[in-house]
């Protein structure tokens, strides 16, 4: 018996024989000059091409057979790989090497692909949270370029289709569109040696609802084809050749597991209501489509954020009006009824603002720290033709079931004023196009998420249609600690006297200004923060979709009268040890 380790990226237990895949290398290829003529490399370079084509069109068709979480992701990278396909910069340079340095095909792919990764890819001075999707663009070009060079040296790809029913997958690496060869009702589990747990490979697994582990330690040398394998998919802990009492063990946390499954799956029907009979909404965050399917079996009652920073992605092309609402009808559509809340874009970081400075706007100039200057709501106000863009497409999604919009880091009542204005201003327009909107426009809504807009709450419900608390940003901007650095330490906690007495006096100002208020924070997702919230008079919560079962099944186990007992109790704690004891040490 023996105990690999890897990294989580998809929970479920598992217990199965592993089929190890094994891909045929390719020839070495260095740096070859062709003894052809350079137009009949390129003939064979456009022959790969088209072949590579051909081959992403059958994997696209294969693409239907999967479950719906899966789909749209594996799509999106597909677009990628057909755009590398077409008039790239890859293709664009490996010809000309061709042409000028009478390269062969295989050499001119390999090198400029390698080139091309390597700016592409994470340097010693890319910020940590850039560094991933970095990673992943490089993939993307080494993918191509795999695919290009085997079609041109005629080495066969790996196939799945074969491997028997129900067998733990493992692999050496495992590329983003192998997912698409991945049938999950055939493959119990997926390893592989390589890979992080954030990278399109890791997000395709997730979607599939697969378990998985990857960058798994020694993978392919410690298992043997036909080993009998535990897979632990929500620790990333691999047993090779169980001894009994271990196997014992694991069969027993398989059977817990599928007992909590039903229980979810139980709990999904039934309301969020307290003891008593009050109901609580519970909503789900969104950071990409494709954790809809997730949200749906949690049994979300709509989505209370959609952060819309994934469609201005520095991947993607800058989406257009007709781009953007594609999209939201899409998630609108696939809700069924059910209120979608779209956040418009809520940039800052210096991500943001660098692309911003690319596509030329001014206040990306700005300089100063991005967290404490143009963000969010400021700088679409900034830049009012990308507010009324998106406002646009919202309000065409408008028609495909019930949408409210979200103004991020709001400070003042003016910056709602002016964006109201636009907000109308772009349904005048659309109106005038001849475009059909529903006779009411969708609620407009802003996040509490600086000391400012807690303080002025009763200022801003005059002239805001909902509130939603993000306590993420309040607890950084309350407590002056970036989120993003100490997230992990006590000292950023949303636990705080202060940023409670800020919830507390946002939530006062929403109830007598007769305004629907969320927490739409990561406070919601803790199910002993929900019982002091409900207590302060708090019924509706957003939260990230995992969170939705655990919070619902306390919520069904309370009184009103516990939460405001707790409430009371967290009042009098004056300082964050104190109150976070007792908000740990409710109901013991
Ligand atoms: C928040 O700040 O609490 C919030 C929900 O917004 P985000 O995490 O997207 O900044
Ligand atoms: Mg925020």
């Amino acid at each position: 018996m023996r105990r690999l380790h890897g990294r989580s990226v998809s929970a479920g237990i598992v217990i199965a024989n592993v089929a190890l895949v094994q891909e045929r290398p390719l020839p070495s290829i260095g740096n070859a000059c062709s003894a052809d003529t350079p137009e009949s490399e390129l003939a064979r370079l456009d022959n790969a091409i088209t072949q590579t084509q051909r081959q992403i069109t059958k994997l696209r068709t294969k693409l239907e057979a999967l479950p719906e979480e899966g789909r749209e992701e594996i799509g999106a990278l597909l677009d990628v790989y057909e755009r590398m396909l077409g008039h790239s910069r890859l293709i664009r340079t490996a010809r000309a090497r061709i042409a000028k340095d009478r390269l062969t095909a295989e050499a001119a792919v390999q090198q400029e692909s390698e080139t091309l990764a390597a700016l592409a890819g994470p340097k010693p001075n890319t910020p940590e949270e850039e560094r991933e999707a970095a990673a992943r663009r490089a993939g993307e070009f080494r993918e191509i370029a795999r695919r290009l060079l085997r079609n041109l040296t005629g080495v066969s790809f790996r196939a799945f289709s074969n491997l028997p029913v129900g067998c733990i997958l493992a692999a050496e690496q495992l590329r983003p569109a192998d997912a698409a060869l991945i049938d999950p009702t055939r493959i119990a589990a997926v390893l592989s040696e390589g890979g992080g747990a954030t990278d399109h490979t890791a997000i395709m697994l997730r979607a599939l609802n697969v378990p998985a582990v990857l960058a798994v330690t020694d993978l392919t040398s410690a298992v043997q084809d036909g080993d009998l394998l535990i897979v632990d998919g929500a620790r990333g802990e691999i047993v090779v050749n169980p001894d009994p009492a271990t196997l014992a063990e694991a069969q027993a946390a398989m059977a817990a597991e599928a007992q909590e499954r039903k229980g979810i799956s139980r709990l999904r029907r039934l309301p969020a209501r307290l003891t008593g009979g009050e109901d609580i909404e519970l909503l789900a965050n969104v950071e990409l489509p494709a954790e809809l399917p997730l949200l749906r079996r949690n049994g979300a009652q709509g989505i209370g954020l959609l952060r819309s920073e994934f469609l201005f992605d520095e991947d993607r092309e800058w989406p257009d009006e007709m781009a953007q609402y594609a999209v939201y009808a899409g998630i609108v559509r696939g809700m069924d009824g059910l209120p979608t809340t779209i956040r418009v874009l809520d940039w800052g970081g210096e991500k943001g603002l660098e692309r911003l400075r690319m596509l030329g706007y001014a206040a990306a100039e700005d300089g100063g720290n991005p967290a404490l200057g143009m963000r969010g709501l400021r700088l679409l106000l900034h830049h009012p033709e990308i507010l009324l863009t998106q406002f646009s497409a919202i309000l065409r999604a408008s028609m495909d079931g019930p949408v409210r919009v979200l103004l991020p880091m709001v400070t003042a009542t003016n910056e709602i004023v002016t964006a109201r204005e636009l907000f109308e201003k772009a349904a005048r327009r659309l109106r005038r196009k001849g475009v059909k909107l529903p006779s009411r426009l969708p609620p407009l809504g802003i996040m509490v998420e600086t000391p400012a807009a807690a303080m002025t709450a009763d200022a801003l419900v005059q002239h805001a249609d909902f509130l939603a608390i993000g306590t993420n940003d309040l607890t950084m901007y309350t407590l002056a600690v970036d989120r993003a650095m100490t997230m992990d330490s006590d000292l950023y906690s949303p636990l705080h006297p202060a940023v409670l007495r800020l919830i507390a006096t946002t939530v006062n100002a929403a109830l007598r200004g007769h305004r629907p208020v969320c927490v739409c924070g990561e406070l919601a997702a803790d199910p002993h923060a929900v019982a002091l919230l409900i207590g302060m008079g708090l019924r509706s919560f957003s939260m990230t979709a995992s969170a939705l079962p655990p919070v619902k099944k306390l919520i069904r186990a309370l009184s009103l009268e516990e939460c405001d007992t707790l409430r009371r109790q967290a009042m009098l704690a004056d300082d964050p040890p104190n109150l976070r004891a007792v908000v740990r040490n409710f109901r013991g």
